[in-house]
């Protein structure tokens, strides 16, 4: 598989089933990134069924380690707020920061997923260390501008290959619905 293609690509983080998609996948441990995977650019905040799902993860006794790219202090209190283990200024995709996290829960390569929205940190990252790599859509439309910027290169990347658990058919056939939209529903 290309270093570029992610092995999923789920509607939201919140489509991927703690029991099929983690558990009898074989995953015990994930380095999850936060800026719009679980922490919305727009509103700031983690949307209640994202932290339900990471206590289902949790639960489940899948280990999670945050791995951002953010400079600012905001990793270090969403873990607090989370209770989760954090590298951040990880300067994703180079292979340091996920030795790292690795490292802080204790992970192995084969049983570890990096789950993240974006392709050229989170999956090339989680490749070059023989990781699988689960991308999911954003959370929301706003993002910062080098991350903007690399949308592009995203569609072309993943061509027409659509996300799982979009909400509905209508959802999937309307190229203007926003898969962040399908907040809430099942899948
Ligand atoms: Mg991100």
């Amino acid at each position: 598989m290309a270093i570029t293609l992610p092995d999923r690509y789920f509607a939201r983080v919140t489509r991927i089933s703690v029991r099929e998609d983690l558990v009898e996948a074989g995953f015990t441990h994930a380095l999850i990134d936060m800026d719009n995977t679980l922490l919305s650019r727009e509103t700031h905040d983690v949307p209640r069924d994202v932290k339900q799902w990471l206590g289902q993860v949790r639960a489940a006794g899948v280990q999670v380690c945050l791995l951002s790219n953010n400079w600012h202090q905001t990793p270090y209190r969403i873990a607090g707020e989370l209770d989760l283990p954090v590298v951040a200024k990880a300067c994703k995709p180079l292979p340091h920061s996920f030795i790292v996290a690795r490292g802080k829960v204790g992970a192995r390569s084969a049983s570890t997923v990096v789950i993240g929205d974006q392709i050229a940190t989170d999956v090339v990252g989680a490749h070059m260390l023989g990781m699988k790599a689960y991308l999911v859509c954003p959370l929301a439309e706003k993002d910062v501008m080098s991350t903007a910027l690399m949308r592009d290169f995203e569609r072309m990347v993943l061509g027409e290959r659509l996300p799982e658990g979009l909400c509905s058919a209508e959802c999937a056939a309307d190229a203007s619905c926003a898969p962040s939209a399908c907040e809430g529903g099942q899948a």
